[in-house]
C-alpha cells in the first residue's frame, strides 16, 4: 500500500538489534515514520547502526531518542525493559503510544506499566518472527512479512490507539492479534519457549555426552540434531530473560511434556509400536497445517541452502 503522509511523525526504537532494526528496515519499506530515532547503550551498536543507516538519529540515552516521539518501541531484551521504561517516562509526549516488542507479555506488564504517564498510550506486543542472528546487522526488512504480531493491552486501553498500532504492524507486513497477556504467555511457552528450551537440552547433552566425542556430534549431525542446533545457537540474554520472566507458563507447559514424554519412554520400553506409530502420524499433520497456513515451507532442509 502506498501512503501519502507517513502513519507517525517520529517514532523511536529502544534497542537495535535484530528486532529493532529489522523494524527500522520495515517502516522505511512501509513509509511508516518521518524521522525514526535509535537508542543501543553500546558505543559500538550505535556506531554500526550509525554507519547502516537505518535510522534517521542515533542517540547515546533512552530519553533523548524517545522525545517527542509518537511512538515508542522498546526493542531490548525483557530484563531490561522495565529500567527502559523509567529512564523514557519523563520524556515521553501525551497521547504517545509506547510499545514494546519483548517475547513475554505478563512480566512486561508488571514491569513497564508503573512507569507510564498519564496520557500516554501502553500497548505491548510480541512480533511471532525472528531468527537465530541478533545486533544491528542481522535485521532485514522482510522480517515480519505474513508473521502474526500479538498485541495485549490492558482493560482500558483506547481503542483508537490499539487500531493505529494495528495499522503500523501491518504496514511492517505483519498480521495482527490482540489477546490477554496470560493467554499469550502460555500459547508463546508451548509454541516457542519450550521448543526452545528443549534445544538447549538436546545440545547440551549431546556435548557432554561422555561415550561421543565432540568431533563425532559435529560430523553425524544428521538433520534432526543440527536443527535443534540452530535453535540452541540462539541469543543466551534474550533466552535467559525469557525463562525468568515466563516462569509460570514454562513451567506448567514443561509438566506436562515431562509426563508425556514418560509415556513415550514407557511405549519404546514396553515395544508399543501402535503408540508410537499412532502419535508421530498425528505429528506429521500438523506440520502439514503449519506448512498450509503459510508459517514455513516444504521445500527441502527447511528451505535453507546446503553446501555442497
Ligand atoms: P538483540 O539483537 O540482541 O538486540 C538487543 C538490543 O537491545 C541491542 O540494541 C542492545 O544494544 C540493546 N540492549 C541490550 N541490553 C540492554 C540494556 N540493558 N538496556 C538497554 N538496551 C539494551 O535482541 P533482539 O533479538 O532484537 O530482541 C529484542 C527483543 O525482542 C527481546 O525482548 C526479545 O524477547 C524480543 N523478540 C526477539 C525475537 C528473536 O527471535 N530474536 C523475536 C520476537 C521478539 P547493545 O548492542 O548496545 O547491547
Amino acid at each position: 500500500m502506498t501512503r501519502t503522509a507517513p502513519l507517525f511523525t517520529k517514532v523511536a526504537l529502544i534497542g537495535v538489534g535484530l528486532i529493532g532494526s529489522s523494524l527500522a528496515h520495515a517502516m522505511r519499506r512501509g513509509s511508516l515514520a518521518a524521522h525514526i530515532a535509535g537508542y543501543a547503550p553500546s558505543e559500538k551498536t550505535r556506531a554500526r547502526a550509525a554507519e547502516l543507516g537505518f535510522c534517521d538519529s542515533m542517540h547515546a540515552t533512552p530519553a533523548d531518542a524517545a522525545r517527542d516521539a509518537d511512538l515508542v518501541i522498546l526493542c531490548t531484551p525483557v530484563g531490561a525493559l522495565q529500567a527502559a521504561a523509567e529512564a523514557i517516562a519523563p520524556s515521553l509526549k501525551p497521547g504517545a503510544i509506547l510499545s514494546d516488542v519483548g517475547s513475554v507479555k505478563t512480566a512486561v506488564i508488571r514491569d513497564v506499566g508503573p512507569f507510564v504517564p498519564q496520557g500516554v498510550h501502553f500497548i505491548p506486543g510480541h512480533p511471532i518472527a525472528g531468527t537465530e542472528h541478533s545486533g544491528p546487522d542481522a535485521g532485514f526488512a522482510e522480517l515480519f512479512d505474513g508473521r502474526w504480531c500479538v498485541l495485549t493491552p490492558v482493560a482500558g486501553t483506547e481503542e483508537a490507539a490499539v487500531t493505529k498500532l494495528t495499522e503500523f504492524w501491518r504496514g511492517c507486513g505483519s498480521r495482527v492479534e490482540v489477546m490477554d497477556s496470560k493467554h499469550h504467555d502460555i500459547v508463546l511457552a508451548i509454541t516457542s519457549h519450550v521448543p526452545h528450551l528443549i534445544a538447549y537440552n538436546i545440545v547440551g547433552t549431546a556435548a557432554d555426552l561422555e561415550e561421543v566425542t565432540s568431533s563425532e556430534v559435529i560430523k553425524f549431525s544428521a538433520g534432526g540434531f543440527r536443527d535443534f542446533t540452530r535453535i540452541a545457537a540462539s541469543d543466551p540474554t534474550m533466552w535467559r530473560d525469557v525463562f525468568l520472566n515466563n516462569r509460570e507458563a514454562v513451567l506448567e507447559v514443561l509438566g506436562r511434556f515431562s509426563e508425556d514424554l514418560s509415556a513415550l519412554q514407557r511405549a519404546i520400553r514396553w515395544g508399543d509400536g501402535d503408540m508410537l506409530f499412532d502419535l508421530f502420524t498425528r505429528t506429521r499433520a500438523i506440520r502439514r497445517s503449519i506448512i498450509d497456513a503459510g508459517q514455513d515451507t516444504a521445500a527441502p532442509n527447511f528451505g535453507r541452502n546446503v553446501k555442497k
